[in-house]
């Protein structure tokens, strides 16, 4: 997917955010957007670096998120071994057991990419 749509859609999901907040809470202070955090998965093939770049396009049509700064943390990659239970994976080896080799059937996390955090002025 290219970055520029992902950015896209952070922005589309921040504003949905903001919107509902203010319905909820009209006290809710979102006039301008200082900083979105993400959660980026290691699996979800999102190139951290090249979506930090096409935010602030994403960003320059909506006058709120105009000075948004966007931090993204990278979420290691978990999986459920049948034997070894809950591990961090080796991405080097592919998605399977560290320890014993055999496939992950069951990924804990590592393929998400949320909205973790809005902070507005
Ligand atoms: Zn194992």
């Amino acid at each position: 997917m290219h970055e520029i749509d992902i950015a896209q859609r952070i922005v589309d999901l921040c504003l949905d955010t903001l919107d509902t907040l203010a319905q909820e809470d009209p006290h809710t202070p979102t006039s301008r957007v200082k900083t979105v955090k993400i959660r980026v998965g290691i699996l979800s093939s999102v190139v951290p670096q090249a979506l930090e770049n096409a935010f602030p396009q994403a960003c320059a049509e909506f006058e709120m998120m105009q000075d948004a700064r966007l931090e993204i943390e990278t979420v290691s990659a978990r999986g459920q071994c049948p034997q070894h239970g809950e591990l961090e994976l080796d991405l080097n080896k592919g998605i399977c057991c560290p320890v014993c080799n055999k496939p992950i059937l069951e990924l804990i996390c590592g393929e998400e990419l949320e909205l973790d955090e809005i902070e507005c002025e």
